[in-house]
């Protein structure tokens, strides 16, 4: 077994993390074996008004760079990343117990959105209006907001920061970063990449700023009116807490939360395409995308046939350390993780659920101390709360339909709106799944997993999910303010709606 401290101080310092940001109080511990890594810096509450302070001067002086000279820094940055990304893979793996593979795409996730905003660095687009009054410019303007908060989860130790960063470094904001405090050396192995970018555009020092703690350091963010957009990807408990916040003081928030997503299969399904989509988007990450697939609605003519081919494939999964390469399912985060997913299938065996496949803890040669849990099919008899609740683990509750519109019912009758898709060759199906009285998600796909999502698209939930969108399309118009600019060059005061006054 490699040495997973060394492997983990190697990467960081090639990435220019200084030793002396890797000492500290807060222990980090590694899903593998459940070891402690290595230990960082806290910050405290002063600590972090400082560095909101910081990035708010840096943002003064950004606001008013040109728009695509922001995005050459970005450019570098997306370039640093590529050069790093094997010990940025090798961090992601560490931290949050991701294959190689997995660890790979999260880190190509980072260098496609920085690509994206250099792009969006000359698109930064406002309309113009045509103008009720003769002589007279209507038109919109665009400028920077600030300091974005970005407060992220464990599952996306890095690319969720990157959407957030690559686009608000564009729109001329400056950023603090608050990431997982079960994932902060990937945040320093970033942040490093990215001190270094600015230094070589003598960019301000402070534009962007990590900020390693817990919960209180994110409230720091939070309640700070000098930070007035704040991007939060967790579960709908932070958001629940976080958005009442932030509106109080009327900050943004862009949240990003929970999902619980469902995927319906129709009579028409090709089934083999169905099983290797399921088994990657419920299996996958060990279950611990927001994405996961958690739902199954499948009619019933077909029930039996796929569930036999997904309990052979999940019966052949290869689970274990991600550090094998044939591992395809690694570790759940930690202990409590684990006991989460025993609760569920608890909670759906007394609810009348049957265990077809898994469930059970993996012991891994050399990793006594990490949660190693067999992917689970159940089988439910209707959709009860505990699965209208996110588990994140990987359980895939299967219910079945008999017609459209019941299985449509079922897919929305939960409070989480993130992800769906529905497995059909019948194209009206497709259509009405995609419609306005179809999935209410904010993505909804055929033929196609409800996880893996693209950088080009609006990435985000409705309901529970929070609403927010990052990433991709127009996402990057909440890291800015719309200005509504009237211009007269008429000579003469003219009132809109032909209002007469002196
Ligand atoms: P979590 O809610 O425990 O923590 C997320 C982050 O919020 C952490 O940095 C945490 O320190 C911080 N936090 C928690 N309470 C806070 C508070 N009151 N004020 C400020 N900050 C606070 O989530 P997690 O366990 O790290 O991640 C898993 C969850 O995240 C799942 O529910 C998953 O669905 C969700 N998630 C959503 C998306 C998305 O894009 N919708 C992406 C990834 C993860």
């Amino acid at each position: 077994m490699i040495d997973l401290h060394e492997s983990a101080r190697n990467a960081l310092k090639a990435c220019g993390v200084a030793d002396a940001a890797l000492t500290g109080p807060l222990p980090v511990r590694t899903p593998l074996t459940g070891e402690e890594l290595l230990s960082v810096h806290e910050a405290d509450a002063a600590e972090t008004a400082a560095a909101i302070a910081a990035a708010h001067a840096a943002y003064l002086e950004w606001r008013v760079v040109p728009a695509p000279v922001r995005g050459a820094l970005v450019k570098t940055l997306g370039r640093l990343i590529g050069e790093h990304k094997d010990e940025l893979a090798t961090l992601v793996t560490l931290e949050a117990g991701k294959i190689r593979s997995e660890a790979l795409g999260e880190v190509q996730e980072m260098i496609d959105v920085c690509d994206f905003a250099v792009g969006l660095s000359r698109q930064l687009y406002g309309r113009t209006m045509p103008s009720e009054r003769p002589g007279h410019r209507l038109m919109e303007t665009w400028h920077p907001l600030g300091v974005v908060g970005v407060i992220s989860a464990f599952n996306f130790p890095v690319a969720v920061w990157s959407w957030n960063t690559a686009v608000a470094l564009v729109c001329g904001d400056a950023v603090v970063w608050k990431p997982s405090e079960k994932t902060p050396l990937t945040a320093l192995a970033c942040s490093a990449l990215l001190d270094r970018a600015i230094a070589e555009h003598s960019a301000p020092a402070d534009l962007h700023r990590v900020v390693i703690g817990a919960r209180e350091v994110g409230e720091a963010l939070v309640d700070s009116p000098l930070v007035p957009l704040v991007s939060a990807t967790g579960s709908t408990r932070m958001g629940r807490e976080v958005g009442p916040r932030v509106a109080a003081r009327f900050g943004r928030s862009l949240l990003e939360l929970g999902g619980n997503n469902a995927a319906v299969v129709t009579p028409s399904a090709d089934l083999d395409l169905t099983t290797r989509a399921v088994v990657f988007a419920a299996a996958g990450t060990a279950g611990q995308r927001c994405t996961t697939l958690r739902r199954l609605i499948v009619h019933s003519s077909v029930v039996d046939e796929l569930l036999g081919k997904l309990t052979s494939a999940y019966g052949k999964l290869p689970i274990g350390s991600p550090l094998d390469g044939d591992t395809l399912v690694g570790p759940l985060v930690d202990a409590a993780a684990y006991s989460a997913m025993n609760s569920a299938l608890d909670a759906a065996r007394a609810d009348g659920g049957e265990v077809l496949v898994g469930g059970g803890r993996r012991q891994v040669a050399g990793a006594e101390g990490g949660y190693y849990a067999e992917p689970a099919i159940v089988r439910m008899p209707a959709q009860t709360d505990v699965v209208r609740t996110e588990t994140f683990a990987p359980i895939l509750y299967v219910l079945t339909y008999e017609t459209f519109d019941e299985a449509i019912a079922l897919h929305n009758d939960v409070p989480q709106g993130l992800s769906s898709g529905v497995f059909t060759r019948d194209q009206q199906e497709a259509e009405r799944f995609l419609a306005a009285d179809g999935a209410d998600c904010g993505i909804v796909n055929v033929n196609i997993g409800t996880s893996g999502a693209e950088i080009g698209g609006a990435f985000g939930g409705e309901k529970e999910t929070g609403g927010g969108r990052e990433s991709g399309s127009d996402a990057w118009k909440a890291y800015m303010r719309r200005a509504t600019n009237t211009v007269n060059a008429s000579g003469q005061l003219l009132l809109a709606q032909d209002v007469s006054f002196v």
